[in-house]
């Protein structure tokens, strides 16, 4: 298959199970912010094996590690992908974590490298700036050729095209931010805390971030063929080492999530348009194709449309306008309903809320779509 062709089905096969994970998201289900950790590699896939130090155990262990630190908070929940050593399809790695409606998802590798290059980088999914990141994905993304249905689950993908990963970002666009901001912070702790020489936070066409849906992140902890470092990593200092710097930064990510839900949100104008003589019980006609919904909150973070992030109410709905997240509770093509909603969130603390109009999906004036009988 020709590679333009492959990059293609790719996108539309890919793009296809992200809808079905997406549609099924219940932004009620649960309280808890789970965290799903992902060791790379397993079973017949070592990973790389340099200066004969093995990845997969080394990931595992770390992983391990985190998972346990992250459990003594009684309000994270963590998810594994694997707990031991065995082989899990790359794709299936995602439908864990979308399964689990994860806030987070953490695949932990380590780096090999013909040259001395040594360090930690983190990656978010993203266009490959550079051969060498690119390099990275690529030796990172080979282990599909190691599953047992990999023509069909990725429908002939070729990793050795660049143009196969073009399109690759486009279901982790609206986590960007928040994956950003989890890479830095575990590189932060990397650098601040154990002294590792730091590549930074990159960006890459990893087939296994662009599985997931959620803020994703691919730690690759160290070079295993840079003897030193992989003498370090394979170590139980080394591993204790990453595994408490990865779940610090954990930590530290979601104590900025939740800040961020308590305030920090800039309220805007309300939409005074709408004539003050349409009091709660009058009766009012809408147009056809018109739609409400309250804006409780609108900012520059991008937060998890979950109940437990917004006071309990829900349907949560967010909308991206230019560098603005826009948050709103509810849907309903009836005025009297949507002000019962508005009601709800005033008493839920949300004394800003307000009503919100969109006809054919396009947010109108609710002025221009409500007459008030009264009137
Ligand atoms: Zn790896």
């Amino acid at each position: 298959m020709n590679r333009f062709f492959s990059a293609f089905i790719l996108l539309v096969s890919l793009g296809a199970t992200h809808c079905v994970f997406s549609f099924h998201k219940d932004q009620s289900k649960n309280d808890k912010f789970t965290v799903v950790l992902d060791a790379g590699h397993g079973g017949h896939d070592p990973g790389n094996m340099g200066n004969g130090y093995k990845e997969k155990d080394i990931a595992l262990q770390i992983v391990l590690q985190v998972g346990r630190i992250l459990e003594k908070n009684s309000d994270i929940n963590v998810i594994y992908t694997r707990k031991d050593d065995s082989f899990v399809d790359l794709y299936v790695r995602g439908k864990i974590a979308n399964e689990a409606k994860a806030d987070l998802f953490v695949s932990v590798h380590c780096n090999s490298h013909s040259s001395s290059a040594h360090g930690t980088e983190t990656f978010v999914l993203g266009l490959h700036a550079n051969e060498r990141n690119f390099d990275v994905a690529k030796k990172e993304n080979s282990v599909i050729y190691l599953e047992d249905d990999y023509e069909v689950n990725y429908a002939g993908y070729d990793i050795n095209s660049p143009e196969s990963f073009i399109g690759l970002t486009i279901m982790q666009e609206e986590f960007l931010d928040q994956s950003i901001s989890l890479a830095k912070s575990i590189q932060d702790q990397f650098t601040g805390q154990l002294k590792r020489v730091n590549r930074g936070v990159k960006q890459a066409g990893f087939i296994v971030l662009h599985q997931t849906f959620m803020p994703s992140v691919l730690v690759e902890t160290g070079f295993l063929t840079y003897k030193p470092e992989g003498a370090y990593l394979n170590s139980s200092k080394g591993k204790s080492d990453m595994a408490t710097s990865i779940a610090s930064a954990i930590l530290k990510y979601k104590a900025q999530v939740d800040e961020n839900v308590g305030g920090d949100f800039s309220y805007e104008v309300k939409d005074h348009s709408l004539p003050s003589t349409a009091n709660e019980n009058s009766s009012v006609e809408t147009s056809a194709g018109v739609t409400f919904r309250v804006q409780i909150a609108a900012g520059s973070n991008a937060i998890e449309t979950k109940s437990y992030n917004f006071k309990g109410l829900s349907p949560i709905s967010r909308e991206k306008e230019g560098a603005v997240y826009r948050y709103y509770y509810g849907e309903t093509s009836s005025y009297e309903a949507v002000k019962e909603m508005q009601k709800k969130a005033i008493a839920k603390g949300y004394s800003s809320s307000f009503v919100v109009a969109f006809k054919n999906g396009e947010k109108v004036k609710v002025s221009s779509v409500v007459n008030s009988a009264s009137n």
